[in-house]
């Protein structure tokens, strides 16, 4: 195993200095929204029947060590990678050769493209579309050799729903106030200190991306207010870090915007003739908004969609002339399925939508081996790969799905593909686990210190705003390109799983060594 990145972190606190830094920490959050509401197995709904409670948010004590070449290294790719997404989102043919290998095994992904279709079918009315992604990565150390540099690879890239951009910009105000009230012990400050550590903008970038998307809508076609439309999952326990994006929007821009439950979509909205969306708030039925920009925060996994009405739900979105972010093309483009295929070395695809080569290659570089589960030679060797018990316990086994605790880890691997039959494999993809360098820090998670190894994962988050391209022989263009700050979520060691919403993980701050 490669040695600790840095192995006397943390520093060790005595109970004094720890409730010290433990009793700011706590009221901090609160005071600034570092938080979420509690799960129900911490705050029962006979505790808090009107649901006022809300709770500090999973953080780590301690910013963690993060090796800063890797650091800048995905912060300085992210527009590299928003140019591959947006291209890839507008190649439609090329999506259709991918998409089309899930279509008979994956209805999710089937009903997804159907969506697409039918919305083409009658023509799209809006050409622009916005992004939102967030790219994840891990530290890589090879086990063999602790002598090779660390390099960072990608885990996988968000292009709906991508979350955290909200609560990671509060969490390094956080370590950084910490750090200003000496709540670090003074025997530290060669490791953290203020010069180390990374200010995440992400809140505000991200806000910005809407407000550019509503800029770029235009005007009022209806003669309404405009609004920008955060289509979000009901309950929601993360709803502060989605909270500080729309409290951003307000704050920077002056746009209004509203949370639309999707369940909700066919009784508050309406298409108008020429398919302007319009919001109808069930507070004030007589004051109705045109949206410029949905923004999904839902409608990524099969479990929003428990009734045929949510696929009306998101036609009707998808035929709207509001900007989508993402448009049902993006989202498709987010399957890790693409994923592998622009993996496959050699492979044409990178260089076709990346045509700069030095950029090609620093993206290329971030690619952790990803192999199909189909017929092809790469397919068949993969699957004498995760079949075997030996070697399955170097992969990560994917079906195309987000929001976390739907993978197939290492040696439940063979026993899951057992059960499933052959015709289903090629839903997934084997993936080679990324094994970041062990390190250490603390927890705090509904209430309860934790202490011990874990494993970090950098998302770096990007705004990016284009045309689609309306006429045959326009291939469109972007408008807007940005890099938008960035996410650590740390979480144990020993889970394999890193989501902070689904109870496995901390929001965490980068201190680059
Ligand atoms: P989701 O879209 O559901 O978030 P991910 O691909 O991000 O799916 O996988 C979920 C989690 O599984 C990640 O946050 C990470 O902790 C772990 N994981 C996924 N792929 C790898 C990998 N190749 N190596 C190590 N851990 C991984
Ligand atoms: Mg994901
Ligand atoms: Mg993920």
């Amino acid at each position: 195993m490669a040695p600790p990145l840095y192995p006397e972190y943390p520093p060790e606190l005595s109970s004094n200095e720890q409730q010290y830094l433990l009793s700011n920490l706590k009221d901090w959050s609160i005071a600034h929204g570092l938080a979420v509401r509690p799960a129900p197995s911490f705050v029962s709904q006979q505790q808090d029947p009107s649901g006022v409670l809300a709770t500090t948010a999973p953080v780590t004590l301690f910013p963690s060590p993060f090796p800063r070449t890797c650091f800048e290294e995905g912060l300085a790719i992210q527009k590299a990678y928003n140019e591959l997404y947006s291209a890839i989102a507008r190649d439609e043919q090329w999506l259709q050769s991918i998409v089309e290998e899930l279509i008979g095994i994956d209805d999710f992904v089937a009903k997804l493209w159907q969506t697409h279709l039918a919305v083409k079918r009658e023509g799209y009315v809006q050409d622009l579309s916005l992004g939102l992604f967030r790219s994840d990565y891990m530290v890589h150390s090879d086990p063999l050799n602790s002598r090779t540099p660390l390099v960072l690879k990608q885990v996988e890239f968000n292009t709906i729903a991508s979350s955290f951009g909200g609560l990671s910009s509060q969490v390094s105000t956080l370590h950084n106030y910490l750090l200003a009230i000496d709540a670090y012990p003074s025997s530290a400050s060669t490791i953290i200190n203020a010069d180390a550590l990374r200010q995440s903008k992400s809140a505000s970038l991200l806000a910005e991306g809407l407000a550019a998307a509503h800029i770029a809508y235009g005007a009022s076609q209806s003669g309404r207010p405009l609004c920008v439309l955060f289509v979000v999952q009901e309950p929601e326990r993360n709803i502060f870090d989605q909270r500080h994006l729309e409290y951003a929007l307000h704050a920077a821009s002056g746009v209004r915007s509203f949370r639309l439950p999707f369940h909700r979509t066919l009784k508050d909205t309406q298409l108008d003739s020429n398919r302007t969306l319009i919001y109808i708030p069930p507070n004030s039925p007589s004051s109705a908004y045109e949206v410029t920009t949905v923004y999904f925060r839902a409608g990524y996994s099969p479990d929003d969609y428990p009734r045929e009405e949510e696929w009306t739900a998101r036609l009707r979105l998808e035929r709207s002339r509001a900007i989508k972010c993402p448009s049902i093309l993006t989202h498709l483009a987010g399957c890790k399925k693409i994923q592998q295929v622009l993996a496959t070395p050699h492979s044409p695809h990178l260089e076709r939508f990346l045509p700069d080569e030095g950029v090609a290659s620093r993206v290329l570089a971030t690619f952790a081996p990803i192999y199909p589960l189909d017929q092809s030679d790469a397919g068949l060797e993969a699957k004498k790969l995760a079949t075997d018990p030996n070697s399955a316990i170097r992969y990560v086994l994917k079906p195309q799905r987000e929001g976390g605790g739907n993978n197939i880890y290492r040696q439940s691997i063979p026993t899951f593909l057992e059960a499933l039959p052959e015709t289903h494999w090629p839903a997934y993809i084997l993936m080679e686990m990324i094994e970041p360098p062990p390190l250490r820090n603390v927890i705090l998670r509904n209430g309860e210190v934790q202490k011990g190894g874990v494993i970090g994962e950098l998302g770096v988050y990007g705004v990016c705003l284009w045309r689609n391209g309306s006429s045959k022989g326009d291939v469109g263009e972007i408008l807007q390109n940005r890099e938008a700050g960035y996410l650590l979520r740390t979480k144990g060691d020993k889970s394999e799983e890193g989501g902070v919403a689904a109870g496995f993980g901390a929001v965490d701050s980068c201190l680059l060594v």
